[in-house]
C-alpha cells in the first residue's frame, strides 16, 4: 500500500481526532501531524517536535492508533517521528503563538522587567486581593507610594514565604512612579545586593557600586533576612541605608520574620530596619484565599464553579504562592481538555500536600530533566558544553529556582558553577518563556513530572 493511499483518508482521520480530543487540543498538539512512510503495517507519522512526540505518546497514542486503525485496518502500530524539516519547530510555534492569543488572551500578556528599576509591571495594589491578614501592611505600602520618604522610613514588612512581600513591595515601587513620575528608584532581592556588592569588591569598582545605590530616591530591598551572618555586607548597607536615610529617601525592606528575630546582624543595622514602621503580613483567611483564586483564574481567561475554588482554598491554606500554583496546574489540566471535577482537584492537590516543596529534593529534579533529554543523572554536573546539555543544565537551573526555592548562591554550589553563570541561566529561560508559549506548556509538563510523588 502507498503513502498515497493514506493522504485521501487522512483528512478524515484527522476530523475524527479532532472530535474525539476536542477542539483546541486539537489546535494545539495536532497541527502538522503527517503520515510519512508506511511499511509492513507501520505507519510512520511526523510531529514538529520532540516535544510534542512525548506528550502525544504519552496522552493521546491509544486515542490515534484506534482512530487510524479504524479507516485503515492493515496498520498495526505507529510510530511517532520527529520532522527534520528545517524551520518547522519555528513555523510551528508561531502557530501555537496565534492560537493561544485567540483562545486565550492573558496567557501571552508579556510583562517586561523594566531594566532601570527591576520593577515587573506584573505587581500592582490593583491586582493585590487585601483581606485579614495583609490590610494593614497594604494601607502602609499605600501611603508610602504617596508620601515617600517622609511617613514611614524605612517601611519594614515581614511575613513567611509566599504571603505576598514580593508582589507588595514591587506594587508599592511601580505606584510611586506612578504618582511620581521622575522619581529613581530601584528593586532588587538582598542577595542581588550582596552578590553586586561582592563583585564590585572583586573589580575594584565599589566606588561605582556606591554612587549607584546612593542617586535613589527610593530603595526597595527584598528578604533582607539573607543577610544573616554576611558582615562585610550589611556594613555596606548599613552605610548606604544612612546616607539615604539622612536625605530623606526612602527605603523598603521585607524579611520572612521580624527585625528582633534575625540571627547574625548587627545591633546598630537591626536598630535601622525598626526605626520605622515594622508591619507583619499573616497568610490569608478562607474569603481572601477565594477572592485571589477568582482574581488569577480570571487573569487566565478560565472560570471555574465555585466548588472548585472551595476546595483549593480548603486544602491551601498558608501559602499564596502554593495556591496560585495549585490553581496553575488545575488550569493546565482544563486546557488539555480534561473535565474539571472535584475528584479530580482532590487528585491534583495530592501534589501540593504540606511542606510539597521541601520534599522535593534537587536529585528527583536532576533525575527527571536528565529523563527528559536522555542523558545520565551525572551528565548535568559535567563541563560539557554541548548545546543538548546547556540546555537541560539551564532547565535544571529554573527548577532548582522555581520548585526547590533555592539560592543562586546554593544552586551553584549544588553545580559546582559561579553563581553569575546560575544567574544567567535562570534569566535566559525567564525571557525565552515570555516569548514562547510552547516553552511555557513544556515546562509545566516537566514541572508536573517533577511533582509526581
Ligand atoms: P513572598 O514574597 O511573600 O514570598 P510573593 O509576593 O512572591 O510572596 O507572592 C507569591 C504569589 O502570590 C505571587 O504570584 C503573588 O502575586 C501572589 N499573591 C500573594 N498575595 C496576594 C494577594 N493578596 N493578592 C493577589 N496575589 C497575591
Ligand atoms: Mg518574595
Amino acid at each position: 500500500m502507498a503513502l498515497e493511499h493514506f493522504q485521501t483518508t487522512w483528512d478524515k482521520i484527522l476530523t475524527n481526532i479532532k472530535n474525539n480530543v476536542g477542539e483546541s487540543v486539537f489546535k494545539v498538539w495536532f497541527s502538522h501531524f503527517q503520515p510519512k512512510n508506511y511499511s509492513q503495517g507501520v505507519l510512520k507519522i511526523e510531529v514538529p517536535s520532540k516535544f510534542v512526540k512525548d506528550w502525544l505518546e504519552k496522552k493521546f497514542e491509544q486515542v490515534i492508533l484506534k482512530t487510524i486503525k479504524e479507516f485503515i485496518p492493515e496498520i498495526k502500530s505507529i510510530e511517532l517521528v520527529v520532522s527534520n524539516k528545517p524551520g518547522l519547530e519555528i513555523d510551528y510555534q508561531k502557530t501555537i503563538i496565534k492560537r493561544f492569543s485567540s483562545i486565550n488572551q492573558q496567557r501571552l500578556t508579556i510583562f517586561e522587567i523594566n531594566p532601570q528599576t527591576n520593577l515587573n509591571p506584573r505587581y500592582r495594589f490593583d491586582n493585590f486581593v487585601v483581606g485579614q491578614g495583609n490590610e494593614l501592611a497594604f494601607a502602609a505600602c499605600q501611603a508610602v507610594a504617596k508620601n515617600y520618604g517622609k511617613l514611614h522610613n524605612p517601611l519594614f514588612v515581614y511575613g513567611p514565604v509566599g504571603v505576598g512581600k514580593t508582589h507588595l513591595l514591587q506594587a508599592t515601587g511601580n505606584e510611586a512612579l506612578k504618582l511620581h513620575k521622575n522619581i529613581k528608584l530601584k528593586y532588587l532581592t538582598t542577595e542581588e545586593f550582596t552578590n553586586e556588592f561582592i563583585q564590585s569588591l572583586k573589580n575594584h569598582t565599589t566606588e561605582e557600586f556606591r554612587a549607584k545605590f546612593r542617586d535613589i530616591d527610593i530603595l526597595i530591598l527584598d528578604d533582607v533576612h539573607f543577610l544573616s551572618g554576611k558582615t562585610t555586607s550589611q556594613e555596606e548597607l548599613f552605610h548606604t541605608f544612612n546616607y539615604l536615610f539622612n536625605l530623606s529617601k526612602q527605603i523598603i525592606f521585607s524579611s520572612d520574620r521580624p527585625p528582633k528575630l534575625i540571627p547574625d546582624i548587627e545591633a546598630r543595622l537591626r536598630s535601622r530596619f525598626e526605626g520605622g514602621l515594622v508591619i507583619d503580613i499573616n497568610p490569608p483567611d478562607y474569603e481572601t484565599r477565594m477572592a485571589i483564586l477568582k482574581l488569577k483564574s480570571q487573569e487566565k481567561g478560565v472560570v471555574f464553579d465555585d466548588k472548585i475554588y472551595d476546595l483549593i482554598a480548603q486544602r491551601i491554606t498558608k501559602n499564596t504562592r502554593e495556591l496560585e500554583g495549585a490553581l496553575s496546574l488545575i488550569i493546565f489540566h482544563h486546557n488539555q481538555g480534561e473535565k474539571i471535577t472535584l475528584e479530580k482537584v482532590e487528585e491534583l492537590l495530592k501534589k501540593f500536600s504540606k511542606d510539597f516543596y521541601r520534599k522535593i529534593s534537587p536529585k528527583k529534579i536532576v533525575k527527571v530533566i536528565a529523563e527528559h533529554y536522555e542523558i545520565k543523572d551525572e551528565d548535568v554536573f559535567k563541563k560539557t558544553r554541548t548545546k543538548h546539555l546547556v540546555r537541560a543544565r539551564q532547565f535544571l537551573i529554573y527548577f532548582l529556582r522555581e520548585i526547590s526555592q533555592l539560592s543562586y548562591t546554593s544552586i551553584g554550589e549544588f553545580l559546582k558553577k559561579d553563581h553569575t553563570t546560575i544567574i544567567y541561566s535562570y534569566e535566559k529561560i525567564v525571557k525565552e518563556l515570555k516569548k514562547n508559549p510552547l516553552l511555557n506548556q513544556e515546562l509545566e509538563v516537566l514541572k508536573s513530572k517533577i511533582m509526581e510523588v
